[in-house]
């Protein structure tokens, strides 16, 4: 198995806790790959969007896994977020419990950037993200891509994104539009 490489391509959502909940392949139509497969690859993410670098030392399967379980409640925050309904309670709690996860190592600076200094404070630091997010709801709301399901802020001009990228989702349903069209469908 091939770990995962991380580029700006899986960093589209405009938010780090976004982004960490674009950490699998896709969500829709049924949940793909998982992209954070090891701690190497959670270590690797965590230095590409500079939340915790890459000198603090590696990540522990405990930590992998508390974001794994944290993300998942992301999942149902953000999709209720962006359905028009309230955050569920259970999922909220989880995120808020997450949020004190190796709170010691947790740096918040003046523009409200939260970065750990350790990667045991990872978790607390993408709760906080999160929070920082679900408390402060960005208008429009955070979207979900039409072909995958990753999230987004949309900060387009005219507001109609509907892809995470036009070089995944968004090319691919051009294509398909264009093979549409020629089959005279
Ligand atoms: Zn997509």
């Amino acid at each position: 198995m091939s770990a995962t490489t991380w580029t700006d391509d899986h960093l589209v959502g405009g938010h780090v806790a976004l982004d960490f909940c674009n950490t699998v392949y896709r969500r829709f139509p049924e949940l793909g790959a998982e992209l954070l497969d090891s701690t190497t690859t959670f270590r690797a993410w965590l230095d590409q969007v500079a939340l915790v670098p890459d000198s603090a030392g590696a990540v522990d399967d405990a930590s992998l896994a508390a974001a794994l379980d944290l993300r998942a409640s992301l999942w149902q925050a953000f999709d209720a977020h962006r359905e028009g309904r309230a955050v569920a309670p259970k999922a909220l709690a989880h995120i808020l419990r997450s949020a004190q996860r190796g709170s010691d190592d947790v740096s918040l600076d003046q523009n409200g950037v939260v970065t750990a200094a350790a990667p045991s404070g990872a978790v607390a630091a993408l709760a906080l993200a999160a929070l920082q997010l679900l408390l402060n709801p960005p208008v429009p709301a955070v979207r979900a891509c039409d072909g995958c399901g990753w999230f987004f802020v949309d900060t387009s001009r005219a507001r109609r994104r509907r892809w995470c990228s036009m070089k995944t989702c968004g090319n691919e349903h051009k294509v398909a539009r264009y093979r549409a069209l020629r089959a005279g469908r």
